[in-house]
């Protein structure tokens, strides 16, 4: 069981992903991508149960809910059952109705579980777990907590340059952002939890920032 636990908090576009899943590469440690576990739930609630959303509130989707999850950081997969959802749930009608999904307690306790389950499973030296409330609700223990954050013209670009194609791609992250953040605060860090603003750092400068203040927080 994993006892080192690195967690990595902040919005949509500040480069979370990437870098949890570099830097967890680099140390030799598991990643675990906390937002694809609500995707997916968005894609079946949607389009494989084909019920109401307002439905997830009961928590009896638990039961029928088979979701599977790679922490390895350079072997990343997501699947209910037997379907490999790792790309479909990047895709913008996911994206644009996850917020209704995570607005749910049912389906935050949930997750909340999920992610503490995962966690425990994990037989690596240490395990990167980033999200939206890792830091505040779900792993506050963890030794290193981090909140990751970017002026927001800056996280839009990123977006926008990883997903070219999407043409309303600025208004859905900022709308995104707006709703999830009537949920969980995560622009402002919760006591005890690290800024790292990487407005004026490129990737491999953010991911050496993280190496840093873990390495100098376990010295
Ligand atoms: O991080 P990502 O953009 O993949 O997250 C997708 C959505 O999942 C967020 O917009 C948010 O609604 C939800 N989420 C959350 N809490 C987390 C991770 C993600 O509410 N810890």
């Amino acid at each position: 069981m994993t006892n080192f636990v690195v967690a990595i908090d902040g919005p949509a576009g500040s480069g979370k992903s990437s870098v949890s899943r570099r830097v967890a590469s680099d140390l030799g440690f598991g990643y675990l991508d906390t937002g694809a576990a609500y995707r997916a739930l968005t894609w079946w609630v949607y389009e494989r149960a084909n019920q109401p959303v307002e439905s997830l509130g009961s928590g009896e989707f638990a039961a029928d809910f088979d979701y599977r999850i790679s922490t390895d950081p350079n072997d990343f997969w997501v699947k209910v059952a037997e379907t490999d959802l790792t790309e479909k749930i990047r895709e913008s009608n996911i994206a644009l109705k996850v917020s209704d999904v995570a607005k749910q307690p049912a389906v935050r306790e949930f997750m909340r579980e999920l992610t503490r389950r995962e966690v425990a499973k994990c037989s690596l030296p240490g395990i990167v777990v980033e999200g939206r409330d890792i830091t505040s609700v779900v792993l506050p223990d963890a030794q290193i907590r981090l909140l990751l954050t970017a002026d927001e013209s800056v996280r839009l670009g990123r977006r926008s340059a990883e997903m070219p194609a999407a043409k309303q791609l600025g208004h859905e992250v900022s709308k995104r952002d707006l709703a999830d953040s009537r949920v969980v605060d995560f622009m402002n860090p919760a006591a005890g939890v690290t800024l790292v603003d990487s407005t004026d750092l490129d990737f491999d400068q953010t991911v050496a920032a993280v190496k840093a203040f873990i390495a100098k927080q376990t010295n």
